[in-house]
């Protein structure tokens, strides 16, 4: 056993792991289908006007506003029907003062009109006649040119996440691809010589790998590409191979093996091949975590017990991942609520005690850190700092929903 020399405080952690982000610089082509959730690389500028022609927002008849003046219902305005224009369509003539066209929502306005008056608005006359019974002025209901988006204007910055409506301006644009960052390639390497992929039939002394499931869950929940490699046994040479293929990714996350036992041998990979930026931290669960590096590629080092590696994740991974990946920061839904029951915490380390929200209270639902029942049962956790010892019941207390 080597055990630690001393822990670093979780805010220490968090401000290293900030400190260490490379945001992504590979910038790859997306097809519009894929661009949800996507960043954009450069800035976007309009080639050409959205719409690209005036066009009538509502279903009625293009006529010259100045036609219109003083019509109410009592003395309307009689315009003569020259036409009709449908969408898709381009009407052949112009409306002259005295004319009108009748005109559906999105087509084109004809040439000599300058304003629509909606349907309702007016009665049918005699032959072509339609009676026009309030006055419109200039441009009411119509949508001119580039009215959505003006020629060589800038709709899209470089680092925009490609929410929804961003993916119908990238449409609305005509372009059928877009070049964005690339996701960042998260290897993740379960190790232990216990641990084997679910769906074989388990061994003596023998369990089913969980965290590869979790890692590569949440990676993949926060803009990574979770890229899960065989699970490495307890040896330098099986972790020295993993290195070998993980190192070809953005990021490299291994799980167990990171603590102070003679077989945890993540620390001596990442000593022998990289530099150890931090191990320990004042944390419960999640102690045994190491970060640092090999080459340019950053590594976690997360404890095997799967609550303090998903934990781990939550707190230490997600804002590390999506720094790199250029997301903005993640916003748990955090809610206010009173706690059932009262919970003890270590002095000198943040404990992170997970609660189930039953009858508006905050149930305590922490079992222990190598059960993932302590995460699967329950909506979220608390944050416990370092100086506090316990948490009465009663108190209101900050729960961060999973
Ligand atoms: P370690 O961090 O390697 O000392 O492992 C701590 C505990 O977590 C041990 O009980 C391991 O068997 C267990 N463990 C390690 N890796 C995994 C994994 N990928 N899935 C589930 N349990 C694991
Ligand atoms: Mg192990």
């Amino acid at each position: 056993m080597r055990p630690f020399q001393s822990t670093i405080p979780l805010d220490d952690a968090v401000a290293q792991l900030a400190a260490a982000v490379r945001a992504i610089a590979r910038v790859e082509t997306v097809r519009l289908a894929q661009l949800t959730g996507r960043v954009v690389a450069h800035d976007v500028v309009a080639a050409a006007h959205v719409p690209p022609f005036a066009r009538a927002m509502m279903d009625g008849y293009a006529v010259q506003a100045a036609d219109t003046t003083g019509a109410t219902h009592d003395q309307p305005r009689a315009l003569t029907r020259v036409g009709r224009v449908f969408t898709g369509e381009v009407m052949a003539r112009a409306v002259a003062a005295g004319e009108c066209a009748e005109i559906a929502t999105g087509a084109p306005l004809p040439s000599g009109v300058d304003a629509v008056v909606m349907v309702e608005e007016t009665a049918p006359g005699e032959g072509d006649i339609v009676q026009v019974l309030t006055p419109v002025y200039a441009g009411q209901h119509v949508g001119r040119a580039g009215a959505d988006i003006t020629a060589g204007a800038t709709v899209l910055r470089g680092g925009d996440v490609l929410l929804p409506a961003r993916v119908g301006v990238v449409a609305a644009l005509g372009l059928p691809a877009l070049d964005v960052f690339a996701r960042p390639r998260v290897a993740i390497v379960s190790t232990g010589n216990e641990v084997v992929a679910p769906g074989t039939a388990l061994g003596p002394g023998q369990i089913y790998d969980v965290n590869r499931h979790t890692l590569t869950a949440i990676v993949e929940a926060h803009g990574g590409v979770a890229v899960p490699l065989e699970v490495a046994a307890d040896t330098l040479e099986a972790l020295d191979a993993a290195v070998d293929v993980a190192a070809a990714c953005d990021l490299i996350v291994f799980s167990g093996g990171s603590s102070v036992g003679d077989r945890d041998l993540v620390l001596d990979i990442l000593a022998r091949r990289g530099q150890v930026v931090f191990h320990g931290i004042a944390t419960r669960p999640g102690k045994p975590t190491a970060f640092g590096r090999i080459g340019d590629v950053p590594v976690f080092g997360m404890p095997g017990n799967p609550t303090s590696c998903l934990t781990n994740a939550y707190v230490l991974l997600v804002p590390f991942l999506r720094a790199l990946a250029r997301l903005p920061a993640h916003q748990p839904r955090v809610i206010e609520v009173a706690l059932a029951r009262r919970v003890a915490s270590s002095l000198g380390r943040t404990q992170f005690y997970t609660v189930r929200l039953t009858a508006g209270l905050a149930e305590p639902a922490f079992k222990a850190s190598g059960d993932i029942t302590s995460m699967a049962h329950a909506d979220g956790y608390i944050e416990i700092p370092p100086d506090v010892a316990a948490v009465e019941a009663g108190t209101r207390v900050s729960v961060v929903l999973f």
